[in-house]
C-alpha cells in the first residue's frame, strides 16, 4: 500500500466516492496511480481484488440502485421529478449516489457474480 495525500482530492477506484489513505497498489514499477479507495471499500477491499471484470457488477448494481430509488419515491409519494420539491429531488439523487456505492459492495461482499 502507498500513502495518500490527505490535501490531494481523489475518488475511489471502485466506487468514485471521496477517497481515504488507502491504495489497492502499484501494478508495476512505471505505474503511477495508487487506485485510491473509500473506507467502506477498504472494508471489503480483499473482495474486490477477485473481482475480474467490475463493469458486470456496475451494470448488476444498476438494477438495485433502480429498485432503492423505487422505494424512495414510493416513500415520498411521487415518482414526477416535476412534483418534486428541490430537496425530495436532491435526496433522490443523494439516495442513487449512495445507492451505487452500497450495491456494488454488496455484490461483490456476497460474491455475487453477476454473469
Ligand atoms: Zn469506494
Amino acid at each position: 500500500m502507498t500513502q495518500h495525500d490527505p490535501h490531494a482530492p481523489a475518488d475511489c477506484h471502485f466506487c468514485g466516492a471521496r477517497a481515504t489513505g488507502i491504495g489497492v497498489g502499484l501494478t508495476s514499477p512505471r505505474d503511477k496511480d495508487p487506485r485510491w479507495i473509500c473506507a467502506p471499500c477498504a472494508l471489503v477491499m480483499e473482495d474486490f481484488r477477485r473481482v475480474v471484470r467490475m463493469d458486470a457488477y456496475e451494470l448488476r448494481a444498476l438494477e438495485l440502485v433502480d429498485d432503492v430509488a423505487g422505494d424512495y419515491c414510493a416513500d415520498i409519494g411521487k415518482t414526477d421529478m416535476a412534483d418534486m420539491t428541490e430537496l425530495e429531488r436532491r435526496m433522490l439523487w443523494k439516495t442513487v449516489w449512495k445507492g451505487c456505492g452500497n450495491s456494488l459492495r454488496k455484490l461483490v461482499r456476497d460474491g455475487s457474480a453477476p454473469f
